[in-house]
């Protein structure tokens, strides 16, 4: 029997590592080389919230500008990834009996196609999006995640898109690559529960330093989808582990066997 699928966190970022070389898009790359070849890709994004679950079925995903203030070439970007609604179907049934809508609307936003674009440039994967249900808390979601497991023995990349630390109000467009203290502080802190696997620790999101770094949920709770999915004493590998503009943290998370570079 094969190992099952990786799964993998990424902190996105700015939208424009879609078009940049840097130091995130390169790593992206690499990985990509490394990954093995999934059926199809399940993105839990940051940037598609909504009450009740939904999963995206249709069988060419749009792909979805979900952003202002960005040069033109970032508004004419295209991902024409298939979708994969028989997969869509799936996911739904693993999360039964949570209702969850088949989604005809949304598509690939730029928190699916902006590491996307360097993971697998050739957007030839089905992709399906599954939704972030703003009425759950961090537990909620994690007991949900869990569900997902199976998917990694059938073939799915499970994605997950965001940013462990991420506050716009607080960044400070000239820090470059250094954090502010507390965000550092919270990302080593998420750093050690990733290792330790506390995952009930890395619910508790109501200290000082989680509401200056999480201040809202939605780009913290894709890391959840991912780490739920990791078996126990399994391979956990932490990734581009730096922060951005004082308030952005880029870490990512790589849970299974990781091929060494060729
Ligand atoms: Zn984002």
């Amino acid at each position: 029997m094969s190992a099952p699928h990786p799964a993998l966190f990424i902190g996105h970022g700015n939208p424009m590592n879609t078009l940049e070389d840097n130091i995130n898009s390169r790593a992206w790359r690499d990985w990509g080389a490394r990954l093995p070849r999934p059926r199809a890709i399940l993105v839990i994004s940051a940037h598609w919230e909504t009450e009740g679950l939904a999963v995206t079925a249709m069988p060419c995903p749009r792909t979805l500008h979900d952003f202002s203030g960005f040069p033109r070439r970032l508004a004419e970007f295209s991902y024409p990834a298939p979708g994969d609604p028989d997969l869509a179907r799936r996911v739904a049934e693993l999360l039964a009996p949570e209702p969850v809508r088949l989604d005809q609307e949304w598509g690939l936003d730029h928190g699916a196609w902006s590491i996307l674009a360097h993971l697998y440039p050739t957007a030839a994967i089905p992709v399906m999006q599954l939704s972030l249900d703003r009425g759950r808390d961090a537990a909620a979601h994690l007991a949900l995640a869990r569900r997902l497991r199976p998917l990694r023995d059938e073939g799915v990349l499970i994605l997950g898109s965001g940013n462990v630390v991420h506050n716009l109000r607080r960044m400070d467009w000239h820090r470059g690559e250094s954090g502010f203290t507390w965000a550092e502080r919270f990302n080593n802190r998420v750093c050690r529960q990733l290792r330790e696997h506390d995952l009930a620790g890395l619910c508790q999101l109501d200290d000082d330093d989680a509401r200056l770094a999480v201040p809202t949920p939605e780009h913290f709770l894709p890391l959840l989808y991912v780490t739920a999915a990791r078996d126990a004493g399994e391979y956990l590998t932490l990734l581009n582990d730096h922060i951005e503009y004082g308030a952005i943290g880029m870490l990512s998370a790589w849970v299974g066997h990781m091929k060494a570079t060729t």
